[in-house]
């Protein structure tokens, strides 16, 4: 991976080439599966998306997208597991900054979500503690309504055992 990295820092539209050296027949035959092998068996419970925890992961998501940084294409660091829904549809290229231009998603592989979502049982909403658990909530949409159908089962299920 640090060869292709190499590569795209080297190229005059590194963009670009990040993007085809990621869709590379080679990368896709021989580096995505080991990734996506590796990163399933550090999801939670049996190889669920590392942002809503509800759907199969399925896709390598880039946490800072390619079009961003593409030097990141192929930084271990960078890489999640993540359903289709949650990837393809819902964060997409989005990566929202603060101000100071630091990340306001939360990387679930590296930081505490707790620090900025408080999930209400009741209600089986999520409620932002701060501006970087507001962005979470929206970007992926953790208070879509199945998600919270989930939950509310999950807690009327559990509370009276
Ligand atoms: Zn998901």
């Amino acid at each position: 991976m640090a060869d292709h990295t190499g590569d795209i820092g080297q190229a005059a539209a590194p963009k670009k080439r990040a993007r085809q050296l990621w869709k590379h027949t080679t990368v896709r035959r021989h580096i995505h599966p080991v990734l996506k092998s590796a990163l399933a068996e550090m999801a939670p419970g049996l190889e669920r998306c590392m942002y809503c925890g509800d759907n199969q992961g399925t896709d390598i998501d880039h946490f800072e997208p390619v079009h961003i940084n593409p030097l990141r294409t192929f930084d271990w660091n960078n890489h999640l597991l993540a359903c289709s829904l949650c990837n393809s549809h819902l964060k997409r290229d989005l990566f929202p900054l603060a101000d100071d231009g630091t990340a306001l998603l939360i990387d679930p592989s590296s930081e505490d979500p707790a620090a900025h979502l408080h999930l209400s049982l009741a209600a089986s909403e999520y409620i932002d503690l701060t501006d970087r658990g507001d962005a979470t909530i929206k970007v992926f949409g953790l208070n879509r309504k199945i998600l919270v159908r989930g939950r509310l089962n999950a807690y009327r299920i559990t509370r009276y055992c």
